[in-house]
């Protein structure tokens, strides 16, 4: 087992000791036997959550109704869930209630797909009830059990069948891209915030094309907020090579770029998606310098409006379409600004009131920007006596 499990181990060792069983599950799993990084560690086990609190001395209730407890054991964290099955699915969503069971068959059969269902021994050894294993080599998702039934208790899973495809680079098998074919439209039923969180992780994948590829041939994009009648535009983007994104601010602003979405329209876009407010504004950054890098028009003043982080957001996303700057000519050019930002301005509103041309009000910040402007092209020199008199004859012509 790799590295990161060796502190995890004596965790499981303490529930098999007290008479339950314990297992890692999940991703953790999948990712071990693909030789892939893990990011967290996910614990089954057959213990009740009162069981496992009466085992460990450190543990905090984050889902306790689920069944999961978290133990802390030497300054980590493990998340510890309940054997359980999943009844009364209504409207297509994840249920309202979960039974805890002991059998390890039982959960991993309400898992999604074979490649997720599989668990892992503190000693090494897989359970592997659904051919999972085999489906690893073979780079397949497919649905544990019948994929129609699979898709109608949780429609979340057609998404996440999508994005596992981008994150792992793997084919859907047929029988569940049929089945997702088939229910797509019952997506319509899934909580925006749940079904945005799997498409950035689609957009974000190490095979974005081959994920986005299944979204749109399956028809689920049809029930997505903005994009049910951008076929087009969705396809266009499956002949971008090279697509590398680093976060989510330049997934929502390729797709804004892909989109033709300008001002308003990205706000209006984004709010659908239920995104948060801050990276409305980042896109809102974002997109404008797309287009200025793609018309060859990138100011000064662009630079300075956008800050950094959305130079450098708005030059990788145009580096999927070849709009590209190289990365050193367009930081020379960032570095070479005479102020990066208003507060690095030699005088302020208060510094113009005391020299008693200007008082409080629009006209203030009017010839603050005027300053500001001239400074970051480099028109004035950045010298508190120099634009000290440069507000004075502005004050002068504008008052
Ligand atoms: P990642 O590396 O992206 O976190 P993961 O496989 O750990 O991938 P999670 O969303 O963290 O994915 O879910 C953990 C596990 O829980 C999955 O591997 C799967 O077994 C199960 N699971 C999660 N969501 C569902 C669902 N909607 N339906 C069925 N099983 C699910
Ligand atoms: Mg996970």
């Amino acid at each position: 087992l790799p590295a990161i499990f060796t502190p995890a181990r004596p965790v499981l060792q303490k529930i098999e000791q007290a008479g339950f069983e314990a297992y890692f599950v999940g991703g953790c799993v999948r990712d071990t036997i693909l030789g892939d990084p893990i990011h967290d560690i996910d614990i089954a086990t057959s213990a009740y959550p009162s069981e496992i609190k009466a085992i460990f001395k450190r543990t905090v209730d984050t889902g306790i109704e689920h069944g999961t407890v978290m133990i802390l054991d030497h300054g980590t964290g493990y998340e510890t869930t309940t054997f359980r099955t999943e009844s009364g699915y209504q409207d297509y969503r994840r249920p309202d209630k979960v039974t805890f069971v002991r059998s390890l068959a039982e959960d991993l059969k309400r898992r999604d797909f074979t490649i997720n269902a599989l668990a892992l021994r503190e000693n090494g050894e897989v359970i592997d009830l659904f051919d999972g294993l085999t489906d690893l080599k073979k780079h397949l998702i497919r649905a544990v059990g019948d994929p129609n039934e699979r898709f109608h208790e949780d429609a979340l899973r057609m998404m996440r069948a999508v994005r596992f495809a981008s994150k792992l680079g793997f084919m859907i098998d047929p029988a569940t891209l049929a089945g997702i074919k088939q229910n797509a439209p019952l997506l319509a039923k899934i909580a925006v915030e749940r079904i945005q969180v799997e498409f950035e992780k689609l957009l974000l994948g190490q095979q974005p094309v081959s994920g986005l590829k299944d979204f749109i041939a399956t028809g689920l994009y049809q029930y997505c907020p903005g994009l049910a009648d951008q076929k087009d535009a969705l396809s266009g983007l499956l002949v971008l090579n090279n697509w590398q994104l680093a976060n989510t601010q330049q997934a929502w602003a390729m797709i804004c770029v892909q989109l033709g979405l300008t001002g308003q329209q990205i706000g209006r876009f984004l709010k659908q998606w239920k995104t948060s407010n801050d990276l409305i504004k980042q896109v809102k950054k974002i997109v404008p310098l797309v287009a200025s890098l793609r018309n060859n028009t990138l100011s000064a003043m662009d630079l300075f409006e956008g800050g950094w982080q959305a130079v450098q957001d708005a030059n990788q996303v145009a580096k999927l379409y070849g709009w590209v700057k190289d990365d050193s000519e367009i930081e020379n050019q960032y570095q070479a600004l005479p102020i990066k930002s208003s507060k690095e301005l030699a005088v302020d509103g208060r510094t113009l009131i005391v020299d008693g041309q200007l008082k409080p009000g629009p006209l203030l910040g009017k010839v603050l920007n005027d300053l500001t402007r001239a400074v970051v092209q480099g028109q004035l020199t950045n010298d508190r006596e120099t634009l000290l008199a440069t507000a004075r004859q502005l004050a002068e012509e504008k008052g």
